[in-house]
């Protein structure tokens, strides 16, 4: 038999993957990348979150990324109308990085994928899985490369870090319908010739069009800028045209930033993500362990999908080191309830985003800064920090705080009702 042999198959050579490949060929296993694409590649996801640094810092990755010297993400801006909201992660209650990027993902992947290859790391790009199979202890899977040439590799473990390829979901019937509303996305790149000079031409912004539809402005070190509008599916549907006509439309909905995009062009036709929630059954099984997005992804608002890519992938790497060392895992236990847990943090913000209610606690005045401090810890993704409120009452704390907001405003509106009869 010439099929390889080795330790772990990781799936993809994404965030996830890289980080996995990384940490693991550290520790001396036999480990091959797969990934079906030449890189570099595009793939949305631009905006990360502070926590994805201590993954790249443990994986050996970040001082390849520092040399690129792509836009420096220190807080976000979420902007509704003429109200502001300016997160500043210096000022989280969770200790940890107080900074990340903001990075076109070809650029971003490939030098990850790059700094793999330089430390010896087997990625064989443009082949791609087409099966896998259990058998016993091992797995075999089959590959097909650009020649259309099959051939098999059996592996002790094998990561799935293919992202929206979703390849052991597939396979294995894991899919399982998402919680969250059905949104969808379109997006694109644009030469940003009307960038403003200093700190607001660098500002990733979330721009409020309404409850449930909003516009993201991510800009790049190499001016360009990423635009993205986000809503329901039934909504982003009723538009008219082809791509590129309804990004326009979408545009003019934003008083705050038609001005600066309303004759640049597109670097690229508009690209549409219908329904982008995912979710599976399970997260690992006999022999395999899904990481990033291959296993979960929420929604764009919050910007957690690669750091829960690098978050899954460095957890998994870590589990699969022990288990090889012949020490007993619990991945119940240590990987899925841990993952679960950080997502259902997130999932809580991005439903009560879109009931509005976050909404009410972000445009509040005057700003509690305790509060703030809490909110800000779970937007730069340390989502696993009991000392945080806004993390263990997750599920509570911003329904109570809107409530009491309702409460506010409906006193103000009973007082100013008085005022105007007395006059
Ligand atoms: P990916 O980066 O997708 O990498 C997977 C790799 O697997 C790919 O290179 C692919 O070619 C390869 N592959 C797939 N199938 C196969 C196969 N059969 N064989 C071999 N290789 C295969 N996240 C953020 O953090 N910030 C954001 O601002 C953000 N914005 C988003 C906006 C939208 C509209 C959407 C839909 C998502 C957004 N995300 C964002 C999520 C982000 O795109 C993902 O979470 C992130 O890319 C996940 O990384 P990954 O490594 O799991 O997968």
């Amino acid at each position: 038999m010439n099929d390889e042999i080795i330790d772990v198959l990781i799936i993809g050579a994404g965030p996830s993957g890289c980080v996995a490949a990384s940490y693991l060929h550290a520790k001396d296993f036999k480990i091959k990348v797969i990934e079906k694409n030449t890189f570099p590649r595009f793939v949305i996801g631009e905006s990360l979150l502070p926590r994805c640094m201590d993954h790249f810092e443990e994986a050996g990755l970040l001082e390849c990324l520092k040399d690129i010297g792509f836009e420096i993400k220190s807080g976000a801006r979420f902007i509704k109308g003429s109200q502001v909201c300016n997160f500043d992660f210096s000022k989280k209650h969770t200790d940890g990085w107080d900074w990340t990027w903001q990075v076109p993902r070809a650029d971003f992947d490939n030098t990850l994928a790059k700094e793999l290859i330089k430390k010896g790391v087997d990625i064989a790009f443009e082949e791609e899985v087409i099966d896998v199979l259990f058998e016993n202890d091992i797995s075999k899977t089959t590959l097909k490369d650009k020649d259309g040439k099959h051939k098999v590799i059996h592996a002790k473990y094998i990561i799935d870090s293919s992202g929206y390829g979703r390849v052991l979901p597939r396979i294995l019937d894991l899919d399982k319908p998402s919680e969250l509303p059905k949104h969808s996305s379109i997006f694109t790149h644009v030469k940003d010739i009307h960038r403003p000079i200093g700190k607001e031409g660098t500002l990733i912004t979330f721009d409020v069009i309404s409850t449930e539809t909003w516009l993201w402005v991510i800009p790049f070190s190499n001016g360009v800028t990423s635009i993205g509008y986000v809503g329901p599916t039934d909504f982003l549907d009723s538009f008219e045209g082809n791509a590129t006509e309804k990004l326009m439309q979408m545009l003019k909905l934003s008083d705050y930033f038609y001005e600066r995009f309303k004759d640049v062009s597109f670097m690229f036709d508009p690209m549409l993500i219908k329904n982008y929630s995912k979710s599976v059954k399970q997260l690992y099984g006999k022999g395999y362990v899904l990481t990033g997005n291959s296993a979960e992804f929420l929604d764009p608002v919050f910007s957690s999908g690669v750091t829960f890519a690098t978050e899954s992938a460095l957890l998994a790497a870590k589990l699969i080191t022990k288990e090889l060392h012949n020490k007993v895992v619990d991945w119940e236990e240590e990987y899925s309830k841990y993952i679960k847990d950080g997502v259902a943090v997130f999932a809580s913000y991005v439903k009560e985003w879109y009931t509005g209610n976050l909404q009410k606690l972000f445009f509040h005045r005057p700003e509690n800064p305790e509060i703030k401090k809490q909110i800000c810890a779970v937007l730069a993704g340390y989502v696993w920090d009991k000392t945080n409120p806004f993390v263990t009452k997750h599920n509570r704390l911003i329904k109570t705080f809107a409530h009491f907001i309702d409460i506010e405003n409906d006193e103000k509106k009973s007082v100013d009702k008085l005022k105007n009869k007395k006059k």
